[in-house]
């Protein structure tokens, strides 16, 4: 494709961090750039804890573990987001309830996930879904004692009411997979404010093992740690966090800019940002009810526009999680599509997308 969905930027802070990392020879995950991005995340995010792991779906399986969910028990995840949040439940050996989402957020309905409470329900996992965070003031009202987990992997630099996300719920965890907004390569954490839940997940992804006493393990842990030249990248990542998210930004806007009047005049629209909420655009997303036709339009022309994940209710896999209703779930997602993002891309670029784009709904119409 010539113009990439995607595409990491790395520059010589990256560089200069991994050499150093390649130098001292701490290339594990007891290198001291895991301990430097940890400490970086938590203070942009402001939360009180940030532990390192390999990527952001074992993030999720951590925190899961780590609040001792498992078989037989419940936990809420929206019907449209990537697949990790459902696989990271059923992998700790619980079952995922899919939610239905909210027209004017695309992010999970307070009141779809109300009706999927039982009394099994453990945890709500809220997907902050691609850089728009969840409503969390009624998401904190529905039921207190149902803990919400934050996955704000699509959400470096997104704010609730003035307050980042990836410091919501009792853990909110990230990831910094080569498509996100910030990178590692393959990379993720998990955040809380609680000493003894950072204790735990600490001890959980290391083999269940403390540094005070080593080859001892009170608990059965595993291997979820990430390794100092991923952090070392991590670390270049968060230290240019506002250049990073406001690039992506600036794309937006030019985007908006470019499309205004098809919006107007079409049936095509933008993934709606909520009032309350200050969007942090991961991929720029467009609806249509020909999406098929236009996406292939576009990527005839060489441009990597691609369909928005297949909602979640209609994988066979993971029927027994639907036990709602999706109608906006399916709205959305047999009509959303994904335009090239990232923090390199040119005004030029975006013109060109965005020409091509206008001329794949004008020949649809
Ligand atoms: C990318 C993503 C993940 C998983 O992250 P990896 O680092 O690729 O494992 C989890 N949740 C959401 C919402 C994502 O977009």
């Amino acid at each position: 494709m010539r113009i990439p969905l995607s595409q990491p930027s790395i520059t010589a802070l990256e560089k200069r961090y991994v050499n150093e990392a390649l130098e001292d020879g701490w290339i594990s995950g007891t290198g001291n750039f895991v301990t430097r991005f940890e400490n970086a995340l938590a203070e942009k995010v402001g939360r009180k804890y940030a532990i390192a792991v390999a990527n952001g779906t074992v993030a999720l399986e951590v925190a899961l573990r780590a609040m001792g969910i498992g078989a037989g028990d419940e936990v809420i995840v929206p019907a449209l987001t990537f697949v990790a949040p459902a696989a990271a439940v059923r992998n700790v050996g619980a079952t995922p309830v899919f939610a239905d989402i909210y027209a004017n957020t695309w992010n999970i309905s307070a009141g779809s996930v109300i009706k999927l409470t039982t009394e099994k329900t453990r945890a709500i996992i809220a997907v902050d879904v691609l850089g728009n965070p969840c409503h969390y003031g009624y998401l904190d009202t529905i039921n207190p004692v149902i803990p919400v987990i934050e996955d704000a992997a699509e959400a470096h630099g997104a704010m609730y009411e003035n307050r980042p996300c990836g410091s919501f719920g009792g853990i909110s965890t990230f990831s910094f997979h080569a498509n996100k907004a910030l990178t590692g390569g393959e990379l993720g954490a998990i955040l809380t404010d609680n000493p003894e839940m950072a204790s735990l997940l600490r001890i959980l992804v290391n083999h269940g093992m403390t540094s005070e006493r080593p080859y001892w393990h009170d608990i059965v842990g595993t291997n979820a740690r990430t390794n100092n030249l991923s952090a070392a990248i991590g670390l270049a990542q968060v230290e240019r966090w506002n250049e990073l998210t406001e690039k992506r930004q600036q794309v937006a806007a030019w985007y908006d800019e470019f499309l205004r009047e098809t919006f107007e005049n079409t049936l095509l629209w933008r993934r709606p940002v909520a009032d309350y909420a200050s969007e942090s655009c991961w991929l720029y997303t467009l609806h249509h009810p020909q999406r098929n036709e236009i996406v292939g339009h576009l990527r005839a022309r060489g441009i990597d526009s691609r369909a928005i994940w297949t909602p979640l209710c209609d994988l066979p896999v993971y029927k027994d999680s639907c036990r709602g209703e999706y109608e906006i779930t399916r709205h959305v997602g047999y009509g959303a599509f994904w335009l090239p993002t990232f923090a390199a891309m040119t005004r030029e670029q975006v013109r060109e997308v965005a020409e091509a784009v206008k001329e794949a709904v004008a020949s649809v119409k």
